[in-house]
């Protein structure tokens, strides 16, 4: 017989499941909104969604701040998604304002594009390269590395060790607390390189931010007459109080079996948020959403949120990233030995047949909102085959 829930963690007095919610929903962040909303709409289920945090939206919660600006209290987040499916799906709960993200690095005096591209380059060195120039300058500097194994192999093998010290050593290294050659690969591939002038962050088919914010978009997604949301509760709480028949669980995986086999590292954030007056005739105090620090600064980034929103205010409000060994766990650290330990985990987590892990935390992976909606819509559609 499958393990269940009930014989792996027993309660000190049995509670009935014979009525009650159908579904039990841990966390009310992407995973779990979506999975309840496509449980309650499209299955005609009965569902509970717990969040120990005072509010919904996970870490895309947003809320307007003490002076008025709307801002990402957990950092700032910018949808892009290739995927059609996704975007539709969410198009249900919101409109859209188009925005294309833009980030500069700040390096040797100058604020220069990151993703790097042609005019990184010609900036930073003084020249006047073409693209196709560029591609040879590359193959130039470039390190011959045979099995692209680390974060550091990922740039050096693509554009050699000098761009790879002024961009993404010292970036890297605060942000992770490790050198790029202890990450996996998968970490800086995510940003790419560009022998064009294109100077987006992202290049994905859909980018764009929820007219009125993520909050509202969640809010639209909860509005069920058949979710019922409970915040500021820890489902440890009520897990053996309301009677349920299925949990989704989307916390942190290594929690739900209370650490057994250690805790999975992750790398956590202080989020510093300030509220400026831009000087006279000027809405913003950056010249782009985003500016990275790779080298000097005890913070990772700063980003000013009138940017990503469109809002018009006479204030602004910017957060600085900081970087933390501990706190709330925002990065899963992509590396072999801590995929090893999910792995450990996961193999526990695979047989409980009333219990489905969907998420960023469940499954100890570097998701973006995008890929994680698909997963949920995914997981949906294998536990209700329509
Ligand atoms: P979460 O949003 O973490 O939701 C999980 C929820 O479960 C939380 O609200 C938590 O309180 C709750 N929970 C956990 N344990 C319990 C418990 N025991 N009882 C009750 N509730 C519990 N993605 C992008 O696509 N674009 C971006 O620009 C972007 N920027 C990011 C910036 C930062 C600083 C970070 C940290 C992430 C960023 N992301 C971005 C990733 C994005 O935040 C995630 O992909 C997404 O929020 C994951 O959703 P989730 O539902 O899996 O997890
Ligand atoms: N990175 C870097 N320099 C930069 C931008 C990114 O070294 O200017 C590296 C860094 O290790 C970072 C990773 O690339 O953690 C992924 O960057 P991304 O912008 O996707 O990070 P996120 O938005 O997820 O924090």
């Amino acid at each position: 017989m499958r393990p269940s829930y009930r014989n792996l963690f027993p309660a000190a007095a049995a509670s009935s499941s014979a009525t009650g919610f159908d579904t039990l929903v841990v966390g009310a962040g992407f995973a779990g909104s979506v999975m309840a909303e496509r449980l309650a709409s499209q299955a005609g289920q009965r569902v509970l969604v717990v969040d120990q945090r005072p509010h919904i939206g996970g870490n895309a919660y947003d809320r307007y701040d003490d002076a008025g600006v709307l801002v990402h209290p957990y950092g700032p987040h910018i949808f892009h998604t290739n995927s059609a499916d996704v975007f539709e799906y969410l198009s249900r709960f919101t409109s859209w304002r188009p925005y294309q993200h833009r980030v500069l690095a700040s390096v040797d005096g100058q604020l220069l594009p990151i993703p790097i591209n042609l005019n990184t380059v010609n900036r930073l060195y003084g020249l006047q390269l073409t693209s196709f120039e560029l591609d040879a300058f590359f193959d130039k500097v470039a390190e011959k590395v045979d099995r692209v194994r680390t974060s550091e192999d990922v740039v050096v093998s693509r554009v050699g060790r000098d761009l790879y010290d002024k961009f993404f050593r010292g970036y890297t290294r605060k942000q992770w607390g490790l050198d790029p050659s202890e990450l996996d690969a998968s970490v800086m591939a995510r940003v790419p390189t560009r022998t064009n002038r294109d100077d987006r962050y992202f290049t994905d088919t859909y980018q764009a931010m929820p007219l009125h914010g993520y909050t509202r978009m969640f809010e639209k997604m909860l509005a069920h007459p058949r979710i019922h949301v409970m915040l500021g509760t820890d489902y440890r709480d009520i897990v053996h109080h309301v009677p349920w028949k299925h949990m989704v669980y989307t916390g942190r995986i290594d929690a739900f079996f209370e650490y057994r086999h250690g805790r999975l590292p992750y790398r956590s954030l202080e989020f510093q948020h300030v509220t400026v007056q831009p000087p006279q005739g000027q809405a913003h105090v950056l010249p782009v959403g985003t500016v990275n620090h790779p080298n000097d600064h005890l913070y990772t980034r700063v980003t000013e949120f009138k940017h990503l929103t469109g809002q018009r205010h006479e204030a602004t409000s910017l957060v600085y990233e900081h970087p933390r060994a501990e706190g709330d766990p925002y990065y899963p650290v992509p590396r072999p030995e801590n995929t090893a330990l999910f792995r450990r985990y996961e193999s526990e987590a695979e047989p409980i047949g009333d219990v489905t892990f969907v998420g960023r935390l469940a499954s100890y992976k570097y998701y973006n909102m995008d890929q994680v909606v698909a997963q949920a819509l995914a997981t949906f559609k294998r536990l209700v085959p329509l």
